[in-house]
């Protein structure tokens, strides 16, 4: 058996093109829906990704503003900007581009962010309403996979659902948005013994590590759905997922490659809830 490819950098353009109608709507109605992101310190990939973020929100339609503050920062300042972006009515999603120099507290950021911009969906609050079954915002990358998962039809009720990882970014949002779609999920970490035990039982198996080749095809339960959100670098700088791509998916149904899968994906979700945001701001329903 050959697994079937979920192309997320397919699946991400189909959901911008659906945003620029909205944005469209949004424009029609005076709104020009904006992310305001954070950049703190000079750390190469996360400029990248903040680029990345900028782009993506011009091609869209989305205004996208960059602060770029340096890696010796005050908490204070910090702060006080995210303040004055919370009051700016022109701003409607603010993210803080992480990891953060060690001397700023990470969390205390996050929360300083008002929870109806929080367009990353990492705030307590967010994450507490994603937890009571009723996100206002979703985490990105959870919110991408689950799309993943509807593009294919999966069938999610009922199934036994495997997340690999349990960072408050990705693993446990993951866990309880599958949770919601009524799958029985299991949360295996770095104390899970015998991994295998619990991944070979998985219908669905998302990897959130950060290890390269973690899931071996030995691993997978065949005919499995299987989302690498993993991403590693080999020493001669190819990015990877967690999965043992080659081999896994000879045993899986269907499997997400890296880079192509998530990846876009999490950005494609960071601009739907931009929107939704600048949309609840306007006072249109889009769903
Ligand atoms: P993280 O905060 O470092 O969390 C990693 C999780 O993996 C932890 O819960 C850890 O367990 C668990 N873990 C470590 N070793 C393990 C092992 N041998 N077996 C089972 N679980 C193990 O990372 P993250 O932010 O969740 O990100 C996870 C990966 O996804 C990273 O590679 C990251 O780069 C990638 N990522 C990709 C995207 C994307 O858009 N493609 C977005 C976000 C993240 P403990 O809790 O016990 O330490």
């Amino acid at each position: 058996m050959t697994a079937r490819i979920i192309d997320g950098k397919a699946l991400a353009t189909e959901v911008r093109k659906a945003l620029v109608a909205r944005v469209a709507r949004l424009n029609a109605a005076g709104y020009r829906p904006g992310l305001a992101v954070i950049l703190v310190g000079d750390d190469p990939a996360s400029a990248i990704y903040v680029r990345n973020k900028a782009v993506a929100c011009e091609q869209v339609g989305i205004r996208s503003w960059v602060d770029r503050l340096p890696a010796d920062a005050a908490e204070i300042a910090l702060l006080a900007r995210i303040g004055q972006l919370n009051a700016d009515p022109e701003v409607h999603g603010v993210l803080v581009q992480t990891p953060l120099p060690k001397h700023l507290d990470s969390a205390k950021v996050v929360e300083s962010i008002a929870f109806e911009k929080d367009v990353d969906g990492l705030h307590a609050t967010n994450a507490g309403l994603t937890l009571m079954g009723k996100p206002y915002f979703r985490s990105c990358t959870p919110y991408g996979v689950m799309k993943m998962l509807e593009s294919i039809n999966a069938t999610i009720e009922g199934r036994h659902a495997l997340v690999l990882g349990r960072s408050n970014m990705v693993g446990k949002p993951m866990a309880m948005l599958l949770l919601a779609a009524n799958a029985t999920v299991t949360i295996a970490h770095s104390k899970t013994r015998d991994l295998a035990l619990y991944t070979r039982a998985a219908d669905i198996l998302v990897a959130a590590v950060g290890r390269s080749n973690l899931v071996t095809a030995e691993m997978v339960k065949p005919g499995a759905i299987v989302i690498d959100v993993g991403t590693n670098r080999t020493p001669e700088g190819k990015l990877i997922g967690d999965v043992d791509f080659e081999n896994v998916k000879r045993v899986a149904g269907w499997i997400s490659p890296v880079p192509g899968g998530v990846g876009p994906m999490t950005i494609a979700m960071l601009l739907t809830n931009t929107v939704e945001a600048a949309e609840r701001r306007a006072g249109i329903h889009a769903h």
